[in-house]
C-alpha cells in the first residue's frame, strides 16, 4: 500500500441512556480492558472459573508463535456447559430452545429435553460406530435436530463439520473429502419460502466417490417419509431408539479439536478452521455473556444458520453455556412478507436480536412501515455482524428498531477468531461507522505493511497482536494457510481487512485489504465508497471495484441498488457522484455507475466483489461454490 491512506472521520457519536451501563455486566469498559490486557491469563482465567472443568490447566497459556494452547492439561467436555450444568444448577425446565419453521410450526425445548435428546443421539452415533476423533458432517435445515445433532458429537468427542444448509453438491462433496467425514447427517428437505427444497438428492450425488462415508443419517420430516437405503442410510430417530438414556461424557482435552468450520468463500475458497474444545469455550460463553450483556430473562435472537461461525457462536455453544433461551427460526425475512421477522420480535417478546448488515439495508429498502406495525418494546440490545454495518444502516437500525433506546453492538470478528474481538460494549458511546474498541482480553491494532502503528485517521491493515483463547488452531490439512496469517505483518495477525482508528481508540473497518482501490495513489477501502453512497436517500445497497486505468491506478465502478420508489437515470448518477464527492472528496468518486437489481453475494449474505471485478473484466471468477443462487 502507498503511504497516503487518510480517512475522513466523522466524529458523530450516541450516548446511551446511563441505565444501561447501571445494569450492564461491564460497567467501566475502560478499567476492565486495561487490567485484561495487562494481564491476559488472569483475565481468562477468571473466566474459565465459571465454568465446569473435569481437571484445571496447568497453565492458561502457552505461546510458542503461532502456535497457542489454552488451558493446558485442562480435561472438560463443552456439551457439559452448555446442558448438564443447568440441569444441575436451577435452569433443568428453562426454556432453552424456541424453534418456528417455514411453515409456522413451533417448537419449545427445554435444558431437560435437550440434555436428553442430545444424550440419545450421542448414543445413537456411538452405535453406528462414531468415535473420538472421527469427523461427522451436518447438511440440515435450520431446525432443533441440527444443534442436537453438533451438541451430540461434542458430547462423544466427534468433531463436527457443519455446511450450510443452502449449498450444493460440489461445495458439499469438497468440504466431505476435505474432513474425510465418516457419517453425513442430513435431512429429507428444507423449507424456504414456503417451498420444499430437497436436500438428500443433493447429499446422494455430493458422496459419490467420498470413500470416507460409511453411513447417512437422514431426519424424515415431510410425509409420506421418504425410503431409506438400507444398507447405508438410517432414520434420524430410529438410531435414538432402543439405546441407554444417559451418555457419559467424552473427556477432552483443553486443546482436542471441537469442530472444523468452512469460512464464508468472499475472498477465495473457503479456508476450513479449526477450534479447540477449552479456548472456544471460554472465549464464547464470555462474549455471550458480557457483550450481549445477557440476564437470566432474555431471549436471544441470532438471525445467523448454524452453518456460519455466528451460529456456532451465538446460537449454540455460547448462550447454551450461559444458559439463555434463544429463538432459531427457518423462516426468511420477507416471506410471507417483510413483516415476519418483526412480528416475531413481538410475539416471542425477544430482548436481544443479533442480524447482518444486509439483512438490515433490505429492509431499509422496503421501508419502515413494516416494522412500524409492531411493538418491538421488549428489544434491549440489537447486533449486527458480517460486513460493516454503514452509518446509515446504523442510524436506521437504532432509530426505527431499536427506538434509539437499545445499544447497537456492530460486532466485528471472523470463522477464524471464533468470537466477538471488536465492538461497543453496551452502556458506552456508539459511533455510526466504527464497530468500536477491542473486546477485554484482546490487543486490536491498526498498523502498516511493516506492522508499525498508522497514527488515527490514516487507514492501514487490522491485526491482532497477542493470541486469544478462541483463536483457530489451524487451518485443516493446511497448517501452511495458517501460518501465513501470523508472519505476513510482523508477528501479528493479520486479519485481511483494512480498517482506521480515531482519537478514542475506536476502530472502523474500511473493507477487505484484497478489494482497497488504489486511486492516484491513495488507497480507499471499499467500505468508504458504499457507505457514502448508502447514505444517499436513494440507494440501498451497493457495492464498489476498482478497474485498472493507466492514469489513476484504479478507477472505481459503482454498482446500486435502488430504494423504492427511485428511479435510475443519468440524473441521479451526477447526483450520486455529487454526493460521494461532498462526503469524500474529489479522490474517491465513482468513475462508473451502474444501477442493477441485486448483488452476488456469498450464502451467508456477503457481497462477493471479486465476483463483479471478475464479470468486469472478463476473467475468471474463481471458486464460485459459495455463491448464493
Ligand atoms: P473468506 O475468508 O473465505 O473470504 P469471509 O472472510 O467472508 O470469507 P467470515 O469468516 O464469515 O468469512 O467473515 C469474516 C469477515 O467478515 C471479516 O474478515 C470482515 O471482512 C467481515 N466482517 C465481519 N463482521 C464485520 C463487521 N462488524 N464490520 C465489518 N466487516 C465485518
Ligand atoms: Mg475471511
Amino acid at each position: 500500500m502507498s503511504e497516503n491512506f487518510d480517512v475522513k472521520l466523522d466524529g458523530k457519536s450516541y450516548l446511551p441512556d446511563p441505565s444501561v451501563k447501571e445494569d450492564a455486566w461491564i460497567k467501566d469498559y475502560d478499567k476492565v480492558y486495561a487490567e485484561s490486557v495487562k494481564d491476559p491469563e488472569a483475565h481468562w482465567g477468571k473466566v474459565a472459573e465459571e465454568l465446569d472443568w473435569f481437571k484445571k490447566w496447568d497453565r492458561v497459556r502457552e505461546w510458542d508463535h503461532p502456535y497457542a494452547k489454552w488451558f493446558t492439561n485442562a480435561k472438560l467436555n463443552i456439551s457439559c456447559n452448555c446442558l448438564d450444568r443447568h440441569i444441575f444448577d436451577g435452569r433443568k425446565n428453562k426454556v432453552a430452545l424456541i424453534w418456528v419453521g417455514n411453515d409456522g410450526k413451533e417448537e419449545v425445548i427445554t435444558y431437560r429435553q435437550l440434555y436428553r435428546e442430545v444424550m440419545r443421539f450421542a448414543n445413537g452415533l456411538k452405535s453406528l460406530g462414531v468415535v473420538k476423533g472421527d469427523r461427522v458432517c451436518i447438511y440440515m435445515p435450520l431446525v432443533p435436530e441440527q444443534i442436537i445433532a453438533m451438541l451430540a458429537c461434542a458430547r462423544i468427542g466427534a468433531v463436527h463439520s457443519v455446511i450450510f444448509g443452502g449449498f450444493g453438491a460440489n461445495a458439499l462433496r469438497s468440504r466431505i473429502k476435505d474432513a474425510q467425514a465418516k457419517i453425513v447427517i442430513t435431512a429429507d428437505a428444507s423449507l424456504r419460502r414456503g417451498k420444499r427444497l430437497d436436500l438428500k438428492s443433493i447429499v446422494d450425488e455430493a458422496v459419490v466417490n467420498t470413500s470416507s462415508v460409511e453411513k447417512i443419517v437422514v431426519l424424515r420430516r415431510m410425509t409420506p417419509a421418504m425410503e431409506l437405503f438400507s444398507e447405508i442410510e438410517v432414520d434420524f430417530y430410529e438410531i435414538m431408539e432402543g439405546v441407554e438414556k444417559e451418555c457419559e461424557p467424552e473427556v477432552m482435552d483443553a486443546e482436542d479439536p471441537l469442530f472444523i468450520l468452512y469460512t464464508s468463500g468472499t475472498t477465495g475458497p473457503a479456508k476450513g478452521i479449526v477450534h479447540a474444545c477449552g479456548g472456544y469455550m471460554v472465549g464464547t460463553y464470555y462474549t455471550t455473556k458480557t457483550m450481549f450483556d445477557l440476564k437470566e430473562g432474555d431471549v436471544m435472537w441470532c438471525t445467523a444458520d448454524p452453518g456460519w461461525i455466528t451460529g456456532h457462536s451465538y446460537i449454540v455453544y455460547g448462550p447454551l453455556a450461559v444458559g439463555a433461551t434463544i429463538l432459531i427460526s427457518e423462516t426468511t425475512p420477507d416471506y410471507p412478507d417483510p413483516g415476519v421477522w418483526w412480528d416475531m420480535i413481538e410475539d416471542f417478546d425477544v430482548t436481544v436480536f443479533y442480524t447482518a448488515p444486509t439483512a438490515i439495508r433490505m429492509f431499509m429498502k422496503l421501508g419502515e412501515e413494516w416494522p412500524e406495525k409492531y411493538n418491538l418494546s421488549s428489544l434491549r440490545i440489537l447486533g449486527s455482524v458480517g460486513e460493516p454495518l454503514n452509518p446509515e444502516a446504523f442510524e436506521w437500525y437504532y432509530r426505527v428498531i431499536g427506538k434509539g433506546k437499545c445499544p447497537v453492538l456492530d460486532t466485528w470478528w471472523q470463522t477464524e477468531t471464533g468470537m466477538h474481538m471488536i465492538t461497543t460494549v453496551a452502556g458506552e458511546p456508539m459511533k455510526p461507522g466504527f464497530a468500536g474498541r477491542p473486546v477485554p482480553g484482546i490487543v486490536a491494532d491498526v498498523v502498516d505493511e511493516g506492522g508499525k502503528p498508522v497514527p488515527p485517521g490514516t487507514g492501514g491493515f487490522l491485526v491482532i497482536k497477542e493470541p486469544w483463547p478462541s483463536m483457530m488452531r489451524t487451518v485443516y490439512n493446511k497448517d501452511e494457510r495458517y501460518r501465513q496469517y501470523w508472519t505476513t505483518i510482523d508477528n501479528y495477525y493479520a486479519a485481511g481487512d483494512l480498517a482506521v482508528k480515531d482519537e478514542d481508540g475506536y476502530i472502523m473497518i474500511l473493507g477487505r485489504s484484497d478489494d482497497v482501490l488504489i486511486v492516484s495513489g491513495h488507497n480507499i477501502g471499499s467500505a468508504e465508497v458504499e457507505s457514502a453512497l448508502v447514505s444517499h436517500e436513494a440507494v440501498a445497497e451497493a457495492a464498489v471495484i476498482g478497474k485498472p486505468d493507466p492514469l489513476k491506478g484504479d478507477s472505481i465502478k459503482a454498482f446500486v441498488i435502488l430504494r423504492m420508489g427511485h428511479k435510475p437515470g443519468d440524473k441521479l448518477k451526477l447526483d450520486l457522484v455529487y454526493h460521494v464527492r461532498m462526503n469524500l472528496g474529489p479522490i474517491a468518486i465513482p468513475s462508473e455507475i451502474e444501477f442493477v437489481e441485486s448483488l452476488p453475494k456469498t450464502r451467508s449474505g456477503k457481497i462477493m466483489r471479486r465476483l463483479l471485478k471478475a464479470q468486469e473484466l472478463g476473467m475468471d471468477p474463481g471458486d464460485v461454490s459459495t455463491l448464493e443462487d
